[in-house]
């Protein structure tokens, strides 16, 4: 197990400075022109994809880095260029993560490929889990996979909402119902290989904030897969099936929401996400500061101003120190006892709402505007307390794991 470190290494510190220079010269120019075009940007991904920085092996590397710090550095660099186009790069991860932490080699090897690409023709991938009456909700999911036995089969039908790239990517992995009486124990997650007939996408989403980043509805009409595109396969799903059937006969476990009690891993990304944009804002709002004059001073000599800044600073190193250490407890397999993962994901996401907003009123009227980064990362800020669990369900799991209570 690697001992908690606040100090990068070598090798991290020369990773950092690359991603840094890629978020400075490549994502941040790009960012106010997609924002506005509200599109997927493309030649950003393909620029990342020929670097490096767009592919498995960099995420792999930086996922199983023992210290932990290797996703939180690499996801703070990128969203502090900018949200939208970051998210863009690393959304991809997500359905990549889905199939590494459930999939067999052979599907690993399989499908994992196709939802990058190559640098001459990258794709991208969706991860589909929520719907329009199950978000924080998941254990009401209602799109069903049933199994034809005689073809060897899935049937999905159903309907996904605000699907990151869903509906433009090459592989779609959906999570499905294939046991309703199970609660989320019953859910099963399904690859939806490239050009399969049923699958179309719904409403394209014109969003608040991270707008570069494509988000839409994903419908599932009659869609066929093999039984080999089930992640995991048919033999661990009907013993996991039987585990749980057989919890719920005894009738002792409430069968959990997997929204709230799951993820605690994942989160600390998310933290680190908005831990990017927190800083992003900061740094403007310092140079500003340092350089706007009223009443023949610089703004920054008033304490009204600097102490904000103050703040600002000392929030955001907060939550960098919350997302680390989670992020470490993740990887050496600590266990979360006091929900340290949502504790991470939530600190750090208010505190890009807050900071950003507090950068907006630094910059006064420019900082209402377009001309100045602060209005976009603004905007872009408030995803962070809504997606992978929104802060109320933070802190409704930080609460029963203190507690052990059923709070509702
Ligand atoms: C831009 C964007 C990208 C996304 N990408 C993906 C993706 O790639 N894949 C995917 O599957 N999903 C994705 N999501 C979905 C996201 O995870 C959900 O929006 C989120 O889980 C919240 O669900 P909801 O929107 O249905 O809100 P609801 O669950 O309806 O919540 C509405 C409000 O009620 C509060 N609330 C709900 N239940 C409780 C409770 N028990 N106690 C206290 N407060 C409560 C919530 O905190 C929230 O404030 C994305 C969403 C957005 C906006």
């Amino acid at each position: 197990m690697a001992e908690f470190t606040m100090e990068l290494n070598d090798e991290q510190k020369e990773v950092r400075d690359w991603l840094h220079g890629f978020a400075a010269d490549v994502i941040r120019p790009a960012a106010a022109e997609w924002d506005e075009r509200e599109e997927t940007p493309w030649p950003v991904i393909q620029e990342a994809a020929k670097v490096g920085i767009y592919s498995l092996d960099f995420y792999a590397q930086q996922y199983f880095d023992p210290t932990g710090l290797g996703i939180p550095m690499a996801m703070e660099e990128l969203f502090w260029g900018d949200a939208g186009i970051a998210l863009s790069i690393v959304g991809t991860g997500l359905a990549a993560v889905g199939v590494l932490a459930n999939g067999t080699e052979e599907q690993i090897g399989t499908w994992i490929p196709q939802m990058y690409g190559d640098a001459s023709d990258v794709k991208v991938a969706a991860f589909c889990s929520s719907e329009p009456d199950a978000g924080s909700d998941v254990a009401s999911m209602r799109t069903r996979a049933v199994y034809d036995e005689a073809k060897d089969e899935w049937v999905i039908n159903g309907t996904k909402t605000w699907a990151t790239n869903g509906g433009i990517a090459n592989v779609h992995v959906v999570v499905a119902v294939v046991d309703a009486e199970l609660g989320s124990k019953g859910h099963a997650s399904f690859i939806i290989p490239p050009g399969t007939e049923g699958l179309s996408q719904g409403q394209k989403f014109k969003k608040h904030g991270i707008r570069a980043s494509h988000t839409a509805e994903v419908i599932l009409d009659n869609v066929r897969v093999p039984g080999s595109c089930l992640l995991g396969g048919k033999e661990k799903l009907d013993e996991r099936l039987a585990r749980a059937r057989e919890k719920a006969r005894q009738g002792g476990e409430r069968v959990k929401n997997a929204a709230m009690a799951t993820f605690e891993a994942s989160r600390p990304a998310v933290g680190a996400m908005a831990v990017g944009t927190a800083r992003a804002a900061y740094e403007v709002a310092l140079d500003y500061a340092k350089t706007r004059e009223q009443f023949g001073r610089p703004i920054i000599d008033n304490q009204g101003v600097a102490f904000q800044l103050a703040d600002m600073r000392t929030s955001i190193d907060a939550a960098r120190l919350l997302v680390w250490r989670a992020s470490w407890m993740a990887v050496n397999g600590k266990p979360f006892t006091a929900a340290e993962g949502s504790m991470s994901k939530l600190f750090a996401s208010e505190t890009a709402k807050k900071v950003t907003a507090q950068a907006v009123q630094i910059l006064g009227g420019n900082g209402y505007t377009r001309e100045y980064p602060v209005e976009r990362m603004h905007r872009d800020a408030a995803i962070y307390t809504i997606f992978e669990g929104t802060s109320e369900i933070q802190r409704l799991v930080i609460a029963r794991t203190l507690s052990g209570m059923t709070i509702r």
